[in-house]
């Protein structure tokens, strides 16, 4: 694939990404959030899993504009979430925070050897020096990563942070105790 030519590669950018501009043109069509401000109306931030199957906002009965989402492999709380949090907590609304790991989780299925592994046997790529945060016992690493948010300094204090385990399977929250 030429890399560097704009001409191919907007042109490239233009098929492969045809469906997404297409269902765009309508999405502004009917587009009614022009009122909305970055400010979360129900003061909630979610912390999820870029697992395809999580739609968070319906998970949780809210609409554009209500909450603020972080996603990442795992819904792990890492340095850049607590940094995101930290804006979220004093500038935009956030007054509660809820991290939502879900069931049948790749980052909760194998330990960090196992995907290094998987990724070298399909790609031949080496990814070792990357720490993609899998985890053994997930109410553990719920209960460790609310901690660390409950304990990071620059957090604003009024922030509630609570724990829930989406289920894929029926769409159930399981709220961890702790
Ligand atoms: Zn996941």
């Amino acid at each position: 694939m030429p890399i560097g030519n704009p001409s191919n590669t907007d042109s490239l950018f233009r098929d492969v990404f045809a469906d997404v501009l297409n269902s765009n043109k309508s999405f502004v069509e009917n587009f009614e959030h022009e009122e909305l401000t970055g400010t979360a109306k129900e003061g909630l931030a979610i912390i999820t899993c870029m697992d395809s199957r999580i739609s968070p906002l319906a998970v949780v009965g809210m609409k554009p504009g209500d909450a603020k989402i972080l996603r990442n492999a795992g819904a792990r709380v890492t340095d850049d979430v607590l940094r995101t949090l930290v804006l979220a907590s004093y500038l935009l609304g956030v007054k509660r925070i809820l991290v939502m790991p879900h069931t049948d989780c790749r980052m909760a299925n194998g330990d960090e050897a196992d995907i290094h592994n998987e990724i070298n046997a399909q790609y031949g790529i080496d990814t070792s020096s990357i720490e993609f945060k899998t985890v053994k016992d997930q109410k553990k690493a719920l209960l460790e990563d609310l901690h660390k948010i409950r304990n990071f300094p620059l957090l604003n204090e009024e922030v509630v942070v609570g724990g829930a385990i989406y289920n894929v399977g029926n769409g159930k929250l399981e709220p961890l105790e702790g």
